[in-house]
C-alpha cells in the first residue's frame, strides 16, 4: 500500500471528473479512480445547465465547450410531432447556441455539449491539475474505514491485479449503483423504477431532408396513446437519439420492435444504422444520507432523476463544488470540525428539490392519453390535434423554461450560512429572482472593469466592500487571518452593485454562496468566522444554535 491519499475519488464520470478538477485547482491532492477506460459507450447528458457554465467560466473552460463538436447553428427548438413525417402539433422555438445570448441574472448561459464532448473538457481539466492523479481501468472492490482513514481495495483490470488505496475520504462518485453508497450502508428512498426505457443512437445523415419540420434539437412524438418516444440531435449533425418512454413494466425490446419503433416515429421507411442501442431504468430516488463517516456520495450515487429537464449531472456538479471547498478547507486546516456535515445538510435537499421537479416533467410529458382521433384525417382530428398540440405546449413550457431551477437553490437554514432575517424569495422553477440573503447564490452584476461579480470568487472567501467602514473590513480581515481562512477583500464603488447585494459587507463562500451580509461587522467578528467556516464546538446543532443567536 502506498502512502496516504488525501481524497480517493470513485467514478470518472462528470461529477468525479468535476470533483477531482476543482480539488485540482485548489491544489488538494486526490487520487481518482474509473473502471472504465473513459470512452462513452452513449452519451447521456447533452444539456449544460447555466450555473455548471458558471463553474466552467471559474475554472477557465467556457471556450472548451464552446469549441466543442456540437454545431453552434443547430436552432434547438422542441417539437412535437405525431411524427417527423406526420402532423406537427407544437413548437417551442430556441435559438442556436451561437445566437443565445446569456440572461441579465448570469454572465454565462446554457449550452449543448453532449456527454461525449463534456466528458473529455472535464477531464482534460483534472489531469491538467499536478495534484491530481486519474486511474483508469481501476475499479474499487470494497473498502473499509478505520479511525482516521478508509482502506479500499481495488482492481487494476488490465494487469487482473489487486492492491489497497489508503485516504483521509472517499467520495463515491459512482453513479446509481454506487458501490460506495452500498458499503456506507446508506439507503435510497423514492421509486427505484418508474419506467423501463430504451435509448438507440442510430446515424442519419440526411434524416433533415427526409420531412418538413426542419432541424430542431428535440422532437416529442405523441401516438393516439400519449408520448411514446422522443427524439433528440444528439451531435448536432447525423447522430440521433431515440428514446422509447416504456412503462413501469420491465420489457427487453427485440431488434425488430426497434427497427418498427424508429420507423414509426419518422414515419417512412428509411436508410439509417444502429450505433448503440442502451435500455436503462428511470429511477426516482434521493439517498436518505450523503455522509458516513469519511465517505461522501455526490452525483447519481447520492439522487436518482427522470432526465425530463437535464437536471441529473447539473446537480451533481453543484454536489462537486459545494464539497470540494469544504474538503480543502479541512484538509488545509482551516475547516472546522463540523464542516464537512454541512455537504448533506445543504445538498441534500436541493437534490430532493430536483427529483421531485423532474418527475413533475415526467409526469407532464406523458399527461396526453388516449386521444383515439389524434392521427385521423378528419374535422374531429383537427380539432383534437389543436387541443393537444395547445395544452401540451403549454404544459412543456415548465421544462423548457428553468432559470430558477438552476440559479435559484438555496441553503436555507444551513449551519455556516448567518441569517439575515430576511424572507426568501419564492424558489419557482421558472423565475430566479437574483438576491444576496445568505445562503443563496451571490448574484451577478457586470463590474466597472468588465468583470462579473462571479470572477471575484472562488479559490477562498471573498468580503465584497461595497462602501463600508475601514475598520469594519479590518475586523474582519483580522479575525479571518487569526485562524487562517483565505479571504480577499475587493472594494466596489458602484451604486448598482450595492443596491443588488442590499448590504455594505458581502462574505461569499469559495463556492459562490453567500455566508453572510450587513452593513457594520459584527461586534464579534470571530464568532463570524467561526460559523462560516464550520469551527462550532458541538457540530452542526451547535453553529446553527450560534448563528441565529447573534
Ligand atoms: C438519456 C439521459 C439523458 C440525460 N440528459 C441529461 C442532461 O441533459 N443534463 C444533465 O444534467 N443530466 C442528464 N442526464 C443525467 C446524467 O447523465 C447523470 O446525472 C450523470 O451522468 C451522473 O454523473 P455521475 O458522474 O454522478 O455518474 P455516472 O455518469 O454514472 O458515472 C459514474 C462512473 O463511476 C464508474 N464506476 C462505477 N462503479 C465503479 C467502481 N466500483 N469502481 C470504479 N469506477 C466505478 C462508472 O464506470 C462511471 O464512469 C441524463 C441521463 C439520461 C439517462
Amino acid at each position: 500500500m502506498s502512502k496516504t491519499v488525501p481524497i480517493l475519488i470513485v467514478g470518472g464520470g462528470p461529477v468525479g471528473l468535476a470533483l477531482a478538477g476543482d480539488l485540482g485547482w485548489r491544489g488538494v491532492r486526490c487520487l481518482l479512480i474509473e473502471q472504465s477506460d473513459g470512452s462513452i459507450y452513449q452519451p447521456r447528458q447533452d444539456f449544460v445547465g447555466i450555473r455548471t457554465m458558471e463553474f466552467c467560466r471559474r475554472w477557465g473552460l467556457v471556450s472548451a465547450v464552446e469549441a466543442s463538436p456540437y454545431p453552434r447553428d443547430v436552432p434547438q427548438d422542441n417539437v412535437y410531432v405525431t411524427s417527423l413525417t406526420g402532423y406537427e402539433l407544437g413548437r417551442e422555438r430556441f435559438p442556436s447556441m451561437g445566437a443565445e445570448k446569456p440572461p441579465p441574472a448570469s454572465p454565462q448561459k446554457r449550452e449543448r455539449c453532449p456527454q461525449n464532448m463534456f466528458d473529455p473538457i472535464l477531464q482534460a481539466f483534472a489531469s491538467s491539475q499536478p495534484s491530481v492523479e486519474l486511474r483508469y481501468r481501476t475499479r474499487l472492490l470494497g473498502f473499509v474505514q478505520e479511525r482516521d482513514r478508509v482502506v479500499a481495495t481495488v482492481e487494476d483490470l488490465d494487469g487482473a491485479r489487486r492492491y489497497e488505496i489508503a485516504a483521509h475520504y472517499i467520495a463515491g462518485c459512482d453513479g446509481a449503483r454506487s458501490l460506495v453508497r452500498e458499503t456506507l450502508g446508506i439507503g435510497m428512498a423514492g421509486n427505484p423504477a418508474v419506467t423501463y426505457t430504451t435509448n438507440i443512437i442510430f446515424r442519419c445523415p440526411h434524416l433533415v431532408s427526409l420531412h418538413d419540420k426542419g432541424q430542431a434539437y428535440r422532437f416529442i412524438i405523441l401516438g393516439t396513446e400519449g408520448v411514446w418516444a422522443t427524439i433528440v440531435a444528439i451531435n448536432g449533425r447525423d447522430q440521433w437519439r431515440m428514446s422509447i418512454v416504456g412503462s413501469a413494466e420491465p420489457r427487453e425490446l427485440t431488434l425488430d420492435e426497434i427497427h418498427a419503433a424508429i420507423w414509426r416515429a419518422v414515419g417512412i421507411d428509411f436508410d439509417y444504422e444502429i450505433l448503440t442501442i442502451l435500455p436503462w431504468v428511470r429511477r426516482e430516488l434521493v439517498a436518505d444520507r450523503f455522509r458516513n463517516g469519511r465517505g461522501f456520495i455526490l452525483g447519481d450515487a447520492a439522487h436518482a432523476m427522470s432526465p425530463t429537464g437535464g437536471f441529473g449531472m447539473n446537480t451533481g456538479l453543484g454536489d462537486a463544488v459545494d464539497l470540494s471547498w469544504k474538503l480543502a478547507a479541512v484538509l488545509e486546516g482551516w475547516g472546522g470540525p463540523a464542516l464537512l456535515d454541512t455537504y448533506e445538510v445543504e445538498r441534500r435537499p436541493v437534490g430532493a428539490r430536483n427529483v421531485a421537479e423532474a418527475s413533475r416533467n415526467l409526469r407532464r410529458m406523458l399527461a396526453p392519453r388516449h386521444n383515439p382521433a389524434l392521427l385521423d384525417d378528419t374535422v374531429e382530428g383537427v380539432r383534437v390535434r389543436q387541443e393537444v398540440g395547445r395544452e401540451f405546449s403549454d404544459s412543456m413550457r415548465h421544462e423548457w423554461f428553468t432559470l430558477g431551477m438552476h440559479l435559484g437553490y438555496r441553503y436555507e437554514g444551513s449551519p455556516i450560512c448567518w441569517p439575515d432575517g430576511t424572507a426568501a424569495p419564492p424558489d419557482d422553477p421558472k423565475t430566479y429572482v437574483p438576491t444576496a440573503r445568505p445562503g443563496h447564490r451571490a448574484p451577478h452584476a457586470w463590474l466597472a472593469d468588465g468583470r462579473s461579480t462571479l470572477d471575484l470568487f472562488g479559490r477562498g472567501f471573498a468580503l465584497l466592500d461595497l462602501g463600508a467602514d475601514a475598520a469594519d473590513v479590518a475586523a474582519l480581515r483580522a479575525a479571518a487571518q487569526q485562524c487562517n481562512m483565505p479571504m480577499q477583500a475587493t472594494r466596489i464603488d458602484d451604486p448598482a452593485v450595492l443596491a443588488l447585494y442590499e448590504r455594505r459587507l458581502v462574505l461569499v463562500r469559495p463556492d459562490g454562496h453567500v455566508a453572510w451580509r450587513d452593513d457594520r461587522a459584527p461586534a464579534a467578528p470571530s464568532r463570524l468566522i467561526d460559523c462560516v467556516r464550520g469551527a462550532g464546538s458541538d457540530g452542526v446543532a451547535g453553529l446553527h444554535e450560534a448563528a441565529t443567536a447573534m
